[in-house]
This record gives structure tokens, sequence and C-alpha cells, in this order.
């Protein structure tokens, strides 16, 4: 059996769970927390008469500042409110064409009295002219109900097929492979038949999916690989910088394009013994070399601190970046340095570019990763440096969490197999009913 089929197997289960209530099983939704509900002061319609409603959408390939000036009498300083009060609480990167935004004026259309930005059918941010003159924020949620999926299947071509056959968008499928690419070297490891699991939390509205979702674990069992698991912790405070996902340990994962310290992999020289190209001599080479152009970027391959930029005549110009575990992370031979000793730098920032300076025969990057107890690390088999990791407080929340995702994927599991026992006893007296007209002698 492929991937494939699998896959539609089980979100055809999928489909069916929904409809076992015809079937006499216990309805159990699986729905569970509800947000906060204030309902009255949405209720545009029923505002006072002195308010004249401006409603837009995000236009494509404009920010809010733009789509807003587009709406009939709303001028840059209005604009200019509305965008201040509104930054603290939106990230205004996410925006996307067609989201709706409303703005109410007075009569003159003189002054915002309240505006709403409406991502999706359940979520608006409002600000509202309080009694002191100033837009007060505040996050309107209606309750969704949250469903979850199981996508189990063997690697048999890619993975991102069989993501996109179970209808998984983009940024979803990303991330999911982003998790397992940090968790599996699939260029070494991956083998025909191992299997992959994705946990995923959808919200629906009315019956409706909203778009995205939550994945809650990705897991990966391989021949080479054995048991891989990455679980995401979700952090009481919503904005928190530690909502990721993480090994069972609590190491953090960080993103698959964001490990390569260079935008082309074109490896000349891997880590290990080798005759050293300029002293001809049998070394070990405790690093990885990039061939690269002069002046092609650099970038960091996880968050960090500059420890040392400077130059000297054997390693050329040098950069050195120590991460949160203390795994340090080493860029040679470079052509510029763009940053400074104690800079704190982000992951795929880009930091130098590359060079042919100090002992060095032609331009390349010579990358090398020191672990965290000082020793030298193969770069090819270091899947991810933990950007963060979760300690005391945070660990314990995150055992708890772990062990819920593991409850509610066992209940999925339960009620998949007695839909499954359920469908074949039907599909089996079918068989039989028509085995008995077929057997029928004549
Ligand atoms: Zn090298």
């Amino acid at each position: 059996m492929t991937a494939g089929t699998i896959l539609i197997v089980f979100s055809l289960f999928f489909v069916y769970a929904y409809d076992i209530y015809d079937f006499g099983f216990t309805p159990d939704p699986m729905s569970d927390e509800v947000e906060v509900v204030i309902s009255d002061s949405l209720d545009i319609a029923a505002a006072s008469d002195s308010s004249v409603f401006v409603n837009g959408t995000i236009l494509p390939n404009e920010g809010i500042s733009n789509s807003l000036l587009a709406l009939d009498g709303i001028k840059m300083d209005h604009v200019l409110e509305i965008t201040t009060s509104l930054k603290p609480y939106v990230d205004f990167r996410f925006l996307a064409a067609g989201e709706e935004i409303t703005v109410e004026m007075d009569q003159n259309k003189e002054l915002v009295k309240s505006f709403c930005y409406k991502p999706n059918p359940v979520i608006t941010h409002k600000l509202t002219r309080n009694i002191d003159g100033a837009l007060e924020y505040e996050l309107v949620s209606l309750p969704t109900e949250k469903r979850q999926r199981l996508l189990r299947g063997q690697i048999s071509t890619t993975l991102n097929q069989a993501l996109f056959d179970n209808h998984i968008e983009p940024s979803v499928a990303a991330e999911i492979n982003g998790m397992l690419e940090c968790i599996v070297n699939f260029r070494s490891d991956a083998r025909k038949g191992d299997r992959y699991s994705v946990f995923l939390e959808e919200s629906y509205f009315e019956g409706k999916k909203l778009k995205g979702g939550k994945v809650l674990l990705a897991s990966f069992e391989g021949k080479r690989t054995g048991y891989k698991v990455a679980y995401l912790y979700t952090d009481p405070e919503r904005n928190s910088a530690f909502n990721a996902h993480y090994t069972k340990k609590g190491e953090a994962l960080i993103n698959a394009g964001l490990r390569l310290p260079v935008d082309r992999v074109h490896v000349t020289s891997p880590y290990g013994y080798r005759i050293h190209p300029v002293t001809r001599s049998r070394t070990f080479h405790y690093g990885v070399d990039y061939r690269g152009r002069i002046g092609e970027p650099v970038y960091t391959v996880a968050d960090g601190t500059v420890i040392y930029s400077g130059y000297d005549g054997l390693n050329g110009n040098k950069v050195v970046i120590k991460h949160k575990d203390k795994t340090q992370t080493f860029y040679l031979h470079l052509n510029k340095r763009l940053v400074k000793n104690g800079q704190k730098v982000k992951a795929r920032q880009r930091i130098a570019t590359i060079g042919n300076t100090g002992r060095s025969t032609g331009p390349h990057l010579h990358f090398s990763i020191r672990d965290p107890k000082g020793k030298w690390a193969n770069p090819m088999n270091k899947r991810m440096i933990a950007t963060q990791k979760l300690e005391g407080e945070r660990y314990a929340r995150f055992i708890n969490q772990m062990d819920e995702i593991d409850d509610m994927i066992r209940e999925y599991i339960a009620k998949e197999r007695k839909l499954t026992e359920y469908t074949l006893f039907h599909l089996g007296s079918d068989k039989f009913n028509t085995r008995e007209i077929e057997i029928r002698p004549n």
C-alpha cells in the first residue's frame, strides 16, 4: 500500500468521524477550550447614528497603511493613529489580502471612533476610543470548535506530495517539513518505507475550517533513524517566544532553511581526515567547506551572540557565534565581516560574505561547529542547535502537555478503530449478501 492510499484511508475516517452520531456511538465532540466572547461590542449595526462606517479590505501587495488610505475619507493622521495603537498587538507582516478592515468615524469624518481588523471570521482586533481619548485595544474572539487530525504514512514519493494530497495548506506543510527535517537527516537517513505521523489541531467555525492549524506532534520512524518525535509547547503567555516545537528533552528545533550558512550547497571538503590542500599532509578537517563566489552571503545558522569577529593569518576573516545552548559556530576565510564582537544575531542573519582570506586556496566558506562541551562536531550530522531549552517550570508544563497530546492521539486512534470495526462489519455484511446472490446455484 502506498503512502497515498494510507493517507486517503485515514482522511476518509476523518470525514466519517463526524457522521458517527447516526451510528449510535457516544458523540464526543473534539472541541475543548472556548475563548472570550464579547459579542455586543461587535454589533456595529446597533451603534449610534452619529457614526459613519467605512469598510474595506487589506489590498494585494499593500500594507495596512495604504489599505486604510484607500478608504473614503481616511487621512494620513487617522492611519498613523490606528497603526500606532495597533502595532503592539498585531504583527503587520502577516496581514493577507482580502482581510476585512472597518473604520468607524464621526459624522464629519474627522475623528476615528473605532477600528476593526478581522483576519478571519472569529478573530477581531478592535480599537475603541476610550474616555481618555485614546484608542484602546481589545481582542474579540468567537468560540471555535477544535478538531484533531492524524496523518500517517510511509515515505514513498515525497512528504510534500502526501501533505498536499491531504489538503494541508502550504504554510502548515512548511512547518511540518521544517520539524521533520530538524529531527531527521532526510538526505542521508530516510529510507523508502520509513513512516511518519503528524497530529494536527484545526479550528472550525460554523462547520467551516479556518485557515492554518497547529501541529501538535510530528514523528518519524525509520530503519536508520529509529523513533524521533517533536511536540508543540504552549506557554500560558500568548506571545511567548517559547511557543514552539521541542524534542522530548525540551530542546527547541530550528527551521530547515535556517541551518545552512550559505545559499548554495556545494561541499568541496567534508568533515574528517583529508590531505590538506595547502600543506599536503593528512590532517583532520574540523568543518565543512562550502564552495562559493566572493561576496556571496554567509548566514548564521541559529540565534546567538558574536563572540569573535576578527582577522588572523590562518583563518583569515573569522566570525564565531555562541548560541543559547552554548554551541559555537565558526565561519572562516570571509571576505567581509558584517558583525561586531558582542552583537546579538538572529538565525539566517547575514553576518559576512564568502571570501578567500587566510590560508585558503580559493573562495569558500569553512564552517565548523563546536558542541556545548567544546568538542568539534560534524556539521553535516548536526541536525539542530537548540535555540532555547525548556527548563524548570516550563519543562514540567511541557511534560504534561506531551502526555496530553499522547492521550489525544490514543483517543483518536481508539475512535478510529471503532469506526474501522463498524465499517468492516457493514462492508462485510454487504459482501456477504453479494456473495450469497452470486453463489446462488443456477
Ligand atoms: Zn575548511
